[in-house]
């Protein structure tokens, strides 16, 4: 076979290989059979923070000082220090809450311990974990090199480093579920759950999160309703309450990136509450695919071996010309 044949034998095969490969694209993952998650209602918020709080504790990490504000964690965004931080979206005069117009609403950051997650399907030593029966996604120091994989891996940017430490580490939500805390498998709840006082951050099981978001956003304004606390499989308790404002009648998690286990629900559009804009496949799938793709039939391998072979014969050649 001479070079040109051996070069285009290549290209065709692994060519095949790519075709083949994608119509076997794998799909995404269900959840988990126990999956566990939260529900998160923005136009339950007020804003409070006691959730940050209670996440800082319960993970003993430092406040964050940010600005002038030297008395108060202040945390504007997640970090290796937080887990878990409120946003808010203003609009023109933010005067009324959960409007889009001359409003405001608040929003919630944290792990979404998605179905099927980026961060566990590219980590290279499997420091990123999802449990199989209840879906929850963890971190595990002890396996992590530090690559950073994870966070490209992510589509919302959850994974922290901290880049201010000799030996910096990986932080993420852990659902409070991690070595040395492990609230969820001794039976209790997530600690920014237990601490929400109006029931705007829920915990549970997800199947029944997802039934209470869908209820909450077939509502209409001026309906009243009974919002549990807590965990909603054993609610500590309910409050009534009046909707003033329309819910946007979708639940972000359901499907986004092959789902969530953390939903959200808001009477503002999640593109403002500053979501990414997100398909239906997860990255995981996408990603796998791919990888599937170029290594199907030794297509990579093919190439590279093609490529070495021209150039140790083109290098050949000009030795015997010399
Ligand atoms: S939100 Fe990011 S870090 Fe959390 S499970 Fe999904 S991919 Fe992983
Ligand atoms: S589940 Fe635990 S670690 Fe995650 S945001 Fe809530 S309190 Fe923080
Ligand atoms: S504790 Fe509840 S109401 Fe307060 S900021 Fe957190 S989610 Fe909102």
């Amino acid at each position: 076979m001479d070079r040109r044949s051996f070069l285009k034998g290549a290209s065709v095969g692994a060519a095949a290989a790519c075709v083949s490969t994608v119509a076997e694209a794998r799909p995404n993952l269900e959840p988990a059979p126990e999956a566990l998650g939260m529900l998160y209602d923005s136009t339950l918020c007020i804003g409070c923070k006691a959730c940050v709080a209670a996440c800082k504790e319960a993970n003993n990490m430092d406040p964050v000082i940010s600005g002038d504000d030297l008395q108060y964690d202040s945390a504007k965004d997640l970090s290796g220090d937080t887990l878990n931080v409120i946003k808010i979206y203003k609009d023109g005069t933010a005067e009324v809450k959960d409007h889009e117009e001359n409003g405001f609403a608040f929003e919630k950051r944290s792990c979404m311990h998605c179905v099927d997650p980026g961060c566990v399907s590219v980590c290279p030593v499997t420091a990123m974990r999802r449990d199989p029966l209840t879906g929850i996604v963890t971190h595990h120091t002890d396996a992590c090199i530090g690559c950073r994989t994870c966070m490209g891996g992510c589509p919302y940017n959850v994974p922290q480093f901290e880049y201010d430490e000799a030996f910096g580490r990986i932080h993420k939500c852990q659902m409070c579920n991690q070595a040395g805390l492990e609230r969820i498998s001794k039976g209790g709840m997530t600690a920014c759950a237990e601490v929400c006082p109006t029931g705007a951050t829920l915990f549970g099981p997800r199947t029944m999160l997802l039934e209470e978001a869908k209820r909450r956003t077939n509502l209409k304004g001026g309906d009243t309703y009974h919002y549990p606390r807590g965990d909603i499989s054993k609610p500590e308790s309910f409050h009534e309450k009046d909707l003033d404002a329309n819910y946007v009648n979708h639940v972000w998690g359901e499907t986004e990136a092959g789902g969530t286990n953390v939903l959200h629900i808001s009477g503002v559009s999640f593109d403002k509450l500053g979501m990414p804009p997100l398909g239906d496949r997860s990255y995981a799938s996408q990603s796998e695919t791919l990888q599937h793709t170029i290594y199907k039939g030794m297509a990579l391998p093919a190439v590279a071996l093609a490529g070495l072979t021209y150039f140790v014969k083109r290098n050949k050649d000009k030795d015997g010309e010399e």
